[in-house]
């Protein structure tokens, strides 16, 4: 292959095979027989039992339908020619990768045909090459003496076989969709963003794939594998018919209703009855460890009601069969049916939908013990992508956003609720304060800064909040103009002193400074440029693990929360701050996070709590934005979300400091602890009454600090922790 692969350039075009440099014409005659005959009347799993050879544990063996056997049907029906299309949806442990091998074998022994391989990008196009197709050609002796011998018919790309197989791999762009004319086109990880969300270029890319294979007629099949990734449109949506599916946008889900609308029913063990097996239909002890759940978990047969085990699911779906929706009789009914049944749904479209629960190659236990951390880690966090996850690919199910459902909205009256009793002073830090967060926002011409106390177990509360509006003095014309980030670097000289603010603690004798504080560098004018260089004299002053640069990003789509990265050169911009590490926010999911958090009213993990002094239009900054099942938008008439942004940052700085991960009966970090031994804990005085005094100016806390520390280490504090930091 190596020696091959730098012809991948040249894929496309060539349809034929080239001839080779001399050849005996009777041989070659031979050779090129199969193109002359009808396609084999034999079925596409028997071909591949026969033909190919699939990697089990690291040994090649003839494969073997029974393995997955709810494959079966789908795979023979690949090549109908009642249907024009097949559609499945299934988890990702579910063999649907081999049905595309499968249905490229039988290309290649029984049935020659052009035939197109579509992987969600170019990346996974090669990768899909090197790990399932060229290993699987090469070690099954049948094709692989059908693999053509000349130039460019053995490439990363294409691989062209005798007897008239063309077979390419490729990925979804517009010029791609728009110009393959092929037989059998086949189409993986539908729901993934490479697919548009259901559309690219000019339309959605089903009706695309169907217009490419429409010149073979009824030898034209476009087959469509995915895990459901779009999101449940509706949150009150009830099915109409036995095999009716939740409204989504794009996907797998929103083509199977069009279908005939297969699912898999196995017979109960105990009644006898067929039933599906699915995730809901799973039962489990609820209070018990994820992985106990799990293995306690048994499937409930809905007709008996008798649980049986994991043990016997290989068994009954050695027995399965799909069944498929009828068409609706003179009464209206809607039966079930095999697919070869006269009455099955009248439609040109295959569709089977797998739930993760009847999967060959993952255990109940899995199953369960995956979504049981998901739903832990989201009420741990707020953030719902491992349960999204879990739901999507492990049990094949649509998700529905939990942000989304309209129960999940903040309102006013809900925070003025909250705030009720909340009596902390403006300025001063609830007594069970452990450390603080800095969040400044840039605006035309001022800072806007919200302070955020912690507690145990990422409990927080805003406790200051004000704006910076005017320019220091030294600052150019400082005494005649507002404050202008965007126009004047010397204005960030402002924002120096909040490192070395002191938020007095409630009935503490100490007061807190911030253990990190943000910037975001977005912003009118030069903005960017300015928060590159007030964080390069913040690091020169030995503060760079305190201070960050935030840039936030939309979309559902990011891997992590948070990341530190520095950032990329933009085309034709001269200089790129490649020395900075920006604390990057996937805003959209940390705005779920926040949003949960303000929904919490019970004491517990990651609460938000709301202090009286906050205005209402503070408040109503919170409820600034919504979610919407692609993300967060400004509500109509919304103008400024300072407090939302504000909690946003503050949230981004406590994941990055790795607050999330401290064991608070024993935080081992000095910046965690709830004592004046608090790394940045600073001794603040008492008035006769009790009450805390204000802290002392800024410029005297700096001369104690130093004093107390001779000479200042760069990076001074952070060399302690700085193993677990990050
Ligand atoms: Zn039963």
């Amino acid at each position: 292959m190596g020696d091959l692969s730098g012809l991948a350039g040249q894929a496309g075009g060539i349809g034929v095979e080239p001839l080779p440099p001399y050849t005996d014409p009777r041989s070659a005659l031979k050779r090129a027989l199969p193109s002359l005959r009808p396609g084999k009347r034999v079925s596409v799993t028997a071909s591949a039992e026969q033909h190919m050879r699939v990697n089990v544990s690291g040994q090649w063996k003839k494969f073997r339908a029974d393995v997955a056997p709810y494959m079966v049907e789908p795979t023979d029906m690949s090549a109908s020619r009642q249907f024009r299309a097949l559609v499945f949806a299934g988890p990702s442990q579910s063999g649907k990768t081999l049905m595309l091998q499968t249905v490229a074998c039988h290309a290649i022994m029984s049935d020659p045909g052009r035939v197109a391989l579509f992987q969600m990008t170019r990346d996974a196009a090669q990768l899909m090459e090197r790990e399932k197709i060229a290993p699987v050609i090469y070690n099954s002796p049948d094709l692989k003496a059908r693999l053509a011998q000349g130039r460019g018919s053995d490439t990363i790309f294409q691989k062209i076989f005798t007897g008239g197989t063309h077979l390419t791999l490729d990925y979804p762009t517009p010029e791609k969709l728009a110009s393959t004319t092929v037989r059998t086109l086949m189409a993986t990880d539908f729901d993934r963003p490479a697919w548009g969300n259901g559309s690219i270029g000019d339309g959605d890319p089903y009706t695309q794939m169907r217009a490419r294979t429409r010149t073979y007629m009824s030898r034209g099949m476009v087959i469509i594998e995915s895990s459901p990734g779009a999101p449940i449109r509706d949150e009150n949506w009830k099915p109409q018919s036995p095999h009716d599916c939740p409204p989504v946008a794009f996907g797998v889900l929103s083509l199977y209703p069009d279908g005939t609308r297969g699912r898999w029913y196995v017979p109960c063990p105990d009644c006898g009855a067929f039933f599906e097996m699915t995730f809901a239909r799973l039962v489990y002890p609820d209070s018990a460890d994820p992985a106990e759940a799990g293995e306690a978990a048994r499937m409930r047969c809905p007709h008996c009601r008798e649980t049986f085990g994991h043990e016997l699911k290989g068994e009954l779906n050695r027995e399965g069969r799909w069944l498929h929706e009828s068409a609706p009789a003179d009464d209206g009914k809607i039966r079930l049916v095999s697919v070869d049944h006269s009455d099955l749904r009248r439609t040109d479209m295959l569709s089977y939908w797998l739930d993760g629960a009847s999967a060959a190659f993952s255990t109940w236990a899995e199953l369960v013990s995956a979504y049981q951390v998901g739903l832990r880690h989201f009420e741990a966090t707020g953030d719902e992508e491992k349960l999204r996850g879990t739901v999507t690919t492990g049990q094949a199910q649509p998700y529905l956003p939990r942000s989304a459902s309209s129960e999940m909205e903040i309102t006013l009256d809900a925070l003025k609720d909250k705030a009720q009793d909340m009596g902390t002073q403006k300025g001063t830090a609830p007594s069970w304060a452990r450390y603080i967060t800095v969040s400044i926002d840039v605006q035309g011409t001022y800072f806007s800064v919200g302070v955020t106390a912690w507690g145990e177990g990422g409990k927080h509360q805003p406790i200051d909040r004000f704006d910076l509006i005017k320019p220091p003095e030294t600052a150019p014309g400082a005494s005649g103009r507002t404050l202008k980030p965007g126009d004047y670097a010397e204005d960030w000289a402002v924002l120096e002193e909040l490192s070395e603010r002191v938020w007095p603690v409630e009935g503490g004798e100490w007061g807190l400074k911030a253990v990190s504080l943000a910037v975001d560098l977005h912003g009118p004018g030069s903005t960017t440029d300015h928060a590159y260089k007030f964080y390069r004299a913040r690091r020169k002053a030995g503060e760079a693990r305190r201070w960050h640069l935030t840039r936030g990003s939309g979309g559902l789509n990011h891997t992590d929360r948070v990341w530190l990265k520095a950032p990329e050169r933009a085309s034709g911009k001269r200089r790129v701050a490649s020395d900075i590490k920006i604390l990057n926010m996937a805003t959209d999911r940390l705005k779920d996070a926040v949003a949960v958090s303000l929904r919490l009213t019970e004491d517990g993990q990651n609460i938000c709590l709301i202090p009286e002094w906050m205005s209402v239009k503070e408040l109503t900054e919170l409820t600034a934005e919504r979610r919407t099942l692609s993300g967060w938008e400004k509500r109509p008439g919304m103008v400024r979300n300072e407090s939302l942004d504000h909690l946003v940052q503050a949230r981004a700085q406590h994941i990055i400091i790795g607050a999330e991960k401290v064991d608070w009966s024993n935080p081992g970090r000095s910046w965690a602890v709830l004592s004046i031994e608090n790394e940045f804990a600073m001794p603040v005085g008492r008035d006769s009454a009790g009450h805390v005094e204000e802290g002392p100016p800024a410029e005297v806390v700096i001369s104690e600090r130093q004093a107390d520390r001779s000479p200042p280490a760069r990076d001074g504090w952070i060399s302690e922790t700085d193993g677990d930091w990050l």
